[in-house]
């Protein structure tokens, strides 16, 4: 009886310090298992007497559910150690706020651009479009630059072959688009192209917007008064001064640069115009009668005028924006300005 009252004390204190639900078994067969202390106890019943036997028996029985029910408590109480420690792991915090997608906006240039559309599809201009890879031919042949001539140097061109170029200009569109539809027309051309640039008002890639209008009966007037309803639209200035002062384009003829009054300093002279209080922003002209000859519109029947002007110019004169790379670095705190 002394020995089974020191099993049970050493049963109990053992399954006690199991730490690990793995060892439950190995400990349990020490004292209940086949060659348990307990079983070698039960296999000396025979040495007792009769009389004591019973007694003995049940008192080795109740220590035996005893010990088992100290292991199943045992048991339970590590499975849900285990289950506390898990949840505790895994735990989230449901009352965090979300990341979130984050909502996206329109990229300013884009922007610009459907600005830029939109005034000028409200008076009735056609939107057109032209491949960014262009031949040699009307990149510039059709525009009235022939080979040697200095302006093809001055464009900086990416030559993707002998005989194809990433167009250095919105304007080849307005050829293709006069090949394929007779005059009266009247398009903008909007798109991508390409020069081999790099510095803070210059990028390899940059965005124009072309205009074409072909008719019977179009003046340089016209011109002048389109573009500066235009840029007081764009600007939202009704006062906005502009001035045209005579250039040169291979494809116009005459040709005229446009100024508008600095929007920066209303005209008083700052960094962004030099000075100056006026802001050049784009080139126009009628066009050239050669370049209507390459497309076989009547020259002595029809008239018309061009103008192209830079997307990112406007945006940067637009938001304030002083280094044209940030349009193209993707740096969402610049972009999310736009939003
Ligand atoms: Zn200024």
């Amino acid at each position: 009886m002394e020995k089974l009252e020191e099993i049970l004390n050493q049963g109990l204190s053992a399954f006690e310090a199991i730490e690990n639900p793995a060892d439950l078994d190995q400990v349990k067969s020490r004292f209940i298992g086949k060659n348990g202390a307990l079983t070698e106890l039960l296999k000396g019943l025979g040495k007792l007497s009769a009389e004591e036997r019973p007694a003995a028996g049940a008192r080795i029985n109740e220590v035996k559910d005893k010990l088992e029910q100290a292991l199943a408590a045992r048991r339970e109480s590590l499975r849900e150690q285990q289950l506390q420690a898990q949840l505790a792991k895994e735990s989230l915090d449901v009352t965090l706020q979300g990341r979130g997608a984050g909502r996206g906006g329109m990229h300013p240039v884009t922007r610009t651009l459907e600005r830029i559309e939109a005034l000028f599809h409200s008076i009735g201009f056609e939107i057109a479009q032209g491949p960014e890879i262009e031949t040699d031919f009307y990149n510039f042949t059709a525009l009235n630059i022939p080979d040697n001539h200095p302006a093809r140097a001055m464009h900086d061109t990416f030559y993707v072959d002998a005989q194809h170029v990433l167009r250095t200009h919105t304007s080849p569109v307005q050829v293709r688009y006069m090949q394929n539809n007779p005059p009266p027309l009247k398009i903008i051309a909007p798109g991508r192209v390409y020069r081999c640039d790099s510095d803070v008002t210059h990028t390899p890639m940059f965005h124009q917007v072309e205009g074409l209008w072909v008719d019977e009966n179009v003046s340089f007037a016209e011109l002048k008064g389109i573009l500066t309803d235009f840029m007081q639209q764009f600007f939202e200035r009704d006062n906005l001064r502009t001035r045209f002062r005579p250039s040169f384009f291979p494809f116009t003829e005459p040709s005229a640069e446009m100024d508008i009054g600095c929007v920066i300093c209303g005209g008083d002279g700052c960094r962004v115009c030099s000075g100056t209080g006026w802001l050049e922003v784009l080139g126009c002209g009628m066009v050239h009668p050669n370049v209507l000859g390459h497309v076989d519109i009547d020259s002595e029947k029809y008239i018309g005028f061009a103008f192209g002007l830079g997307v990112e110019r406007l945006a940067m004169l637009r938001y304030g924006v002083n280094d044209l790379r940030l349009f193209f670095e993707n740096d969402l705190k610049f972009l999310k300005q736009f939003n």
